[in-house]
């Protein structure tokens, strides 16, 4: 494991820093770093999980105070710590929970509601992620495809530009939260007990409300429109993975760019291979003679039926390998796995009176009665 760093360096604080300075600081880096706005971006991502650590540490008094006699080694178990705590694991969190614990409201998608409410302040704002999902069949998968989805996408309302408000009237300012869209609530969380900021119920985020609403939209702001989006799904790509397709997730705010369009992709089972990687399994059932004496059988491949040669004395169970059979690496172009097939030895079971003779002539010459 890397040299970890003092937790008051990651969040940039002074070692006095008092709650409300915490809690700045890591609410900027949490929006600077946090996954959905750097997707596949590795170093973002164990940036937000060091800032949500030494956060989840520093804003615990008594977890703080440890910290600060002992350092990490309060944490880790080693000498001089108390042990028990185990340290801190964001790799099995849901980062929307730690930010849901911590603004409120619906998780990182919340920020574009809030920017919608404060837009001079916040400026443009990307549109959140939109999952979905589709399937295809075993062989779409390992060759690729392109597929179509008919999907309910989100436009800003044409008739009031976004706003919700009927056209010829403007919002007026929610006098709950002076048009913050927030309020600030005490309550238990992950970090323990905390001041959080929660949505705005009166104007539910907004930091508006709309008295006579757009027609068109019904004071949403927004139309849903069918759309047809191509998607085009890499060969290799395995069940559970998803495909990005950039631009077609909510709109932005203020401007700001689309989201993007995550779809996850299930692949069917297939009859007769079985997929582990980048590599396929099969059996393949041989007679008893070309066991015993060689010979070419074909065998069902991906890419269809190839000619075999086994060797004699061919014993049941034995495993073959199909070079560059297998499946296209989604990650490495180029690179194909193998095919691994385990052939079968099928004995005879109905034997004319004419096999059963030369196979007894056969068991004379193995001195077998
Ligand atoms: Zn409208
Ligand atoms: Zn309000």
């Amino acid at each position: 494991m890397a040299e970890k760093r003092d937790y008051y360096e990651v969040l940039g604080v002074d070692k006095n820093a008092d709650d409300e300075t915490l809690k700045k600081a890591y609410r900027k880096l949490a929006k600077k770093y946090h996954p959905d706005v750097n997707p596949g971006d590795d170093s973002a991502a164990e940036k937000f999980k060091e800032a949500s650590e030494a956060y989840s540490i520093l804003s615990d008094p008594e977890k703080r105070r440890q910290y600060d006699q002992f350092g990490h080694a309060a944490f880790s178990g080693g000498a001089g710590g108390y042990g028990g705590f185990s340290g801190f694991d964001a790799s099995g969190m849901d980062f929307d929970d730690i930010l849901n614990s911590f603004f409120g409201g619906s998780g990182f998608g919340g920020f574009g509601g809030r920017s919608r409410s404060s837009a001079a302040q916040n400026g443009p704002m990307r549109g959140a992620n939109v999952r979905t999902s589709i399937s295809i069949s075993f062989e779409e998968a390992v060759f690729g495809c392109e597929k179509e989805l008919d999907l309910n996408l989100r436009e800003p309302c044409p008739t009031c530009k976004g706003t919700g408000a009927k056209p010829g009237t403007n919002p007026e300012t929610c006098s709950r939260c002076h048009g913050s869209g927030r309020i600030l609530e005490r309550q238990q969380s992950i970090f323990g007990m905390m001041q959080t900021e929660t949505a705005c119920p009166d104007c539910r985020g907004q930091g508006k409300i709309i008295r006579e609403k757009c027609p068109e939209c019904r004071g949403a702001g927004y139309i849903s429109r069918r759309q047809k989006i191509k998607v085009q799904i890499p060969a290799g790509i395995d069940n559970g993975m998803s495909v990005r397709v950039r631009d077609k997730g909510e709109p932005g705010t203020n401007g700001g760019p689309r989201g993007d369009l995550l779809v996850e992709v299930r692949v069917s089972r297939h009859p007769i291979f079985q997929r582990n990687d980048v590599d396929l399994y099969s059996t393949a059932a041989i007679s008893f003679t070309k066991a015993a004496l060689g010979g070419k059988v074909r065998i069902k491949t991906i890419d269809g039926d190839v000619e075999y040669e086994v060797k004699a004395g061919t014993q049941t169970d034995t495993r073959i390998r199909l070079k560059g059979k297998g499946v296209p690496s989604v990650r490495n172009a180029g690179r194909r796995g193998d095919h691994y097939v385990t052939l079968v030895v099928q004995t005879p079971t109905r034997l004319s009176r004419e096999q059963k003779a030369a196979l007894k002539k056969y068991a004379e010459t193995m001195g077998e009665v």
